[in-house]
C-alpha cells in the first residue's frame, strides 16, 4: 500500500515520533493531539477498518490494546485513566484507512465522546 500515510511511516519513509514498536504493532504520537497523551496503535500489516478484520486477528486486536495499556504506564496516566478508540468508517470520523487505536488521556474526558 504505497500510498497508505501509515503504511509509509512503517516502511520508514516516514518518521512518526514512535513510543512503542515491536514485530507486529507500531505506536506514535499524533500530529494533531487531543489530549496531552495522544498515541496511535496501529498494526504493521496494512487493514484499512476494523470492518476488515478477521477472527484470524483476534490477538492482534488484542495486542494492540495491550500495546496501548503499556504506553499509558510509561506516560503515568495508567492509574488516573485512559481512553482507547478504533474510529471506524466515515460516521465514526475515521480519516485514515490503515486501522488504528488512539490513545488518550491526560485529562478528565467527557461521555458520551462528541
Ligand atoms: P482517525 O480520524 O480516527 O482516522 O484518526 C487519524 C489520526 O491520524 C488523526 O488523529 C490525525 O491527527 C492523525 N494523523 C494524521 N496524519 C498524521 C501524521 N503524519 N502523524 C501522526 N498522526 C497523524
Amino acid at each position: 500500500m504505497a500510498e497508505c500515510l501509515f503504511c509509509r511511516m512503517v516502511s520508514g519513509e516516514i518518521a512518526p515520533d514512535v513510543v512503542y514498536e515491536d514485530e507486529d504493532l507500531l505506536a506514535f504520537r499524533d500530529v494533531n493531539p487531543q489530549a496531552p497523551t495522544h498515541v496511535l496503535v496501529i498494526p504493521k500489516r496494512h487493514v484499512a477498518t476494523l470492518n476488515d478484520m478477521e477472527i484470524a486477528d483476534a490477538e492482534l486486536i488484542g495486542r494492540m490494546h495491550l500495546a496501548a495499556r503499556h504506553i499509558a504506564r510509561e506516560e503515568g496516566i495508567a492509574e488516573r485513566g485512559y481512553r482507547t478508540v478504533i474510529n471506524c468508517n466515515a460516521e465514526a470520523g475515521q480519516s485514515v484507512f490503515h486501522v488504528h487505536l488512539h490513545l488518550l488521556g491526560g485529562r478528565p474526558m467527557g461521555w458520551p465522546p462528541g
